[in-house]
C-alpha cells in the first residue's frame, strides 16, 4: 500500500522529504544520465539559464555563463528556458 503523507507539521515528514542546506553539498557528476553543453557563440548572455537552474549550476564568470558539472543534475531546465537554443542536452558518456 502506498504511504500518504501529510503538511501538519516538519516532524510528521519523512526525514528525506526535507533539506536545510544549500545544495552544496549534492555533487552529481556520480549520477547524472544527461548534461546540457552550452555553446558560447549562441549565448546572448541574458541569464535565464542561471536563473531557473534549480541547483546554481549555472555559474556567471566575467559576463559569460557557464555550467558546473560539479552540480549540475541533467534535468534539462536551463535548455529549455534558453531562447537562444545555445544549450543542448547530451547523453552522459561513462
Ligand atoms: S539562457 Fe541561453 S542565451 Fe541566455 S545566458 Fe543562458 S545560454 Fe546564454
Ligand atoms: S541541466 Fe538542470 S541542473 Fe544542469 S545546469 Fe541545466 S538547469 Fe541546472
Amino acid at each position: 500500500m502506498k504511504k500518504k503523507y501529510s503538511l501538519k507539521s516538519l516532524d510528521t515528514l519523512p526525514i528525506t522529504a526535507i533539506s536545510f542546506l544549500t545544495t552544496e553539498g549534492n555533487e552529481t557528476g556520480e549520477w547524472r544520465s544527461q548534461r546540457p553543453i552550452l555553446d558560447p557563440e549562441k549565448c546572448n548572455r541574458c541569464g535565464l539559464c542561471w536563473m531557473y537552474c534549480p541547483d546554481n549550476a549555472v555559474q556567471e564568470e566575467g559576463g559569460l555563463f557557464h555550467i558546473s558539472y560539479t552540480y549540475c543534475k541533467g534535468c534539462g531546465i536551463c535548455a529549455k528556458e534558453c531562447p537562444k537554443g545555445a544549450i543542448v542536452i547530451e547523453k552522459e558518456e561513462r
